[in-house]
């Protein structure tokens, strides 16, 4: 239960964002720290999760998809961008290879590996840099080894040396190559599995006589499918990791929620008022004006004894429900004990105040508590209002005045308002 959604009602002059320094400030830092939208952080989600983490084929399912891309966008783009640059280093320093065993073709290979490389560097500089879709980035090393295989595959054809027959056979590492760097989606690696295996089987079948490619096969197969597993296993690590992200982080909040949060009336609990009031009154710039509510329910043990328990904790969640709705989203409501609830309200005036606590005081009065559907019973509260002093921002001081008018409204004969006064 989130309490942003205090509805305003009671003031005009509310909507200032940068007053929203309480309770909901409290959520809304949550919301830029959780990978998930806190409405997707439901417990069926949390039991989808768990599911398909269970599941040895991991998937993300569909309505985390997004927050899965984006997820990897921000934490594997550093890792592809290291790998497509050190790919492009193993494919140059390759030259040397071709120049020691070919070295008719030593030249050319060299300023082709070239261009295909600046090239390369070219696209990447673009796509790092204005490409947000983490599934076009990590498709990209295996689209430049596949036009690597293709390029090579040519020089090896304008070649007439012998060995080219057994050269062939480095053609594995460009499977390697493309497939052990794939990690945000396998459907990449298998497409760009058959485009490298495609450019590689073309060239080798013109390259050297049919037996030959079965032999080439039988060494190439086993490759591409260890690498495509290794590929697949990788995805699957990435997905399980998110997964397990989205796990932490749903602990994570509900702990916090917990330590907030007031489980009956699912309020702010005492400790956390006073530190959300603590932040806004301390807040820059200051308010110049703030007031505080105390509200005491009116014979709440007789309530408690006359209908029982259960009536009786019915009773405060519809204060608490009546108090959240007569509150701005800026106000920080609490129950702060017992049958004791709280509220800080920036940037009110004394008037205001106490025109809100009347308004508390006939609401809840009015309001009917049904039993079993045929008895029916009305409760009240006594509210005590205090105000925060011009250059002052004592919270426990506007707590204890506040106590005081409390005391005097009880003395006064309850469901009533009173207002502390410095006398
Ligand atoms: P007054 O008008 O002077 O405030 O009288 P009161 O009866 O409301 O005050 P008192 O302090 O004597 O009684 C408070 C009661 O609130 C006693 C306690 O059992 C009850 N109470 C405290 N917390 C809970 C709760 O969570 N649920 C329920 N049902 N009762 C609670
Ligand atoms: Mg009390
Ligand atoms: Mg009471």
């Amino acid at each position: 239960m989130f309490r942003g959604d205090q509805k305003k009602s009671h003031n005009n002059n509310d909507k200032n964002p940068d007053q929203i320094g309480t309770n909901v400030d409290k959520n809304s830092n949550h919301e830029t720290a959780y990978i998930l939208p806190k409405q997707l952080c439901t417990v069926e989600n949390q039991k989808v999760i768990e599911q398909e983490l269970r599941d040895p084929a991991t998937r993300i399912p569909d309505q985390f998809q997004q927050y899965y891309l984006d997820y990897q966008n921000k934490h594997q783009r550093q890792f592809l961008k290291c790998v497509n640059f050190i790919g492009q280093i193993t494919f140059l320093s390759y030259f040397f290879v071709d120049w020691l065993l070919i070295p008719e073709i030593g030249m050319l290979s060299g300023i082709s590996r070239i261009i295909l490389v600046v090239c390369a560097i070219l696209i990447n500089g673009l796509a790092f840099r204005y490409c947000k879709n983490i599934k076009i980035i990590d498709s990209l090393l295996p689209i430049y080894v596949a036009a690597a295989a293709a390029l090579w595959l040519s020089l090896l054809m304008l070649s007439h040396s012998p060995i080219v027959t057994t050269y062939i056979y480095a053609a594995v590492i460009f499977i390697l190559l493309g497939n052990l760097c794939v990690q945000v989606s396998f459907r990449n690696s298998i497409f760009t599995s058959l485009l490298i295996s495609a450019v590689i089987f073309h060239g080798v079948f013109q390259l050297v006589s049919l037996e030959e490619v079965v032999l080439f096969s039988l060494i190439y197969v086993p490759v591409l499918l260890l690498s495509m597993y290794i590929s697949w296993n990788n995805t699957l690590n990435s997905k399980r990791n998110f997964l397990r992200v989205l796990l932490n982080d749903w602990n994570y909040y509900a702990l916090s929620e917990l330590a907030h949060t007031d489980e009956l009336t699912q309020l702010n609990n005492r400790r956390q008022f006073l530190q959300v009031a603590e932040q806004t009154i301390q807040k820059w710039p200051k308010y110049n004006l703030a007031c505080l509510l105390m509200l005491d329910i009116d014979f709440f043990k007789n309530i408690n004894d006359t209908y029982g328990h259960d009536v009786g904790d019915e009773v405060l969640r519809v204060l608490a429900e009546i108090a959240r709705k007569e509150m701005r989203h800026t106000d920080v409501l609490a129950r702060f004990g017992g049958e004791e609830f709280i509220a800080l309200l920036p940037n009110t005036t004394l008037e205001e105040a106490i025109t809100i606590a009347n308004r508390l005081c006939r609401t809840i009065e009015s309001h009917q508590i049904c039993i079993k559907d045929k008895f029916f019973f009305n409760f009240s509260v006594s509210i005590g209002v205090s105000q925060l002093q011009p250059n002052q921002n004592d919270l426990s001081l506007l707590i204890k005045n506040a106590d005081i008018a409390l005391y005097q409204a009880k003395k006064n004969g309850r469901n009533q308002v009173a207002i502390y006064t410095c006398e």
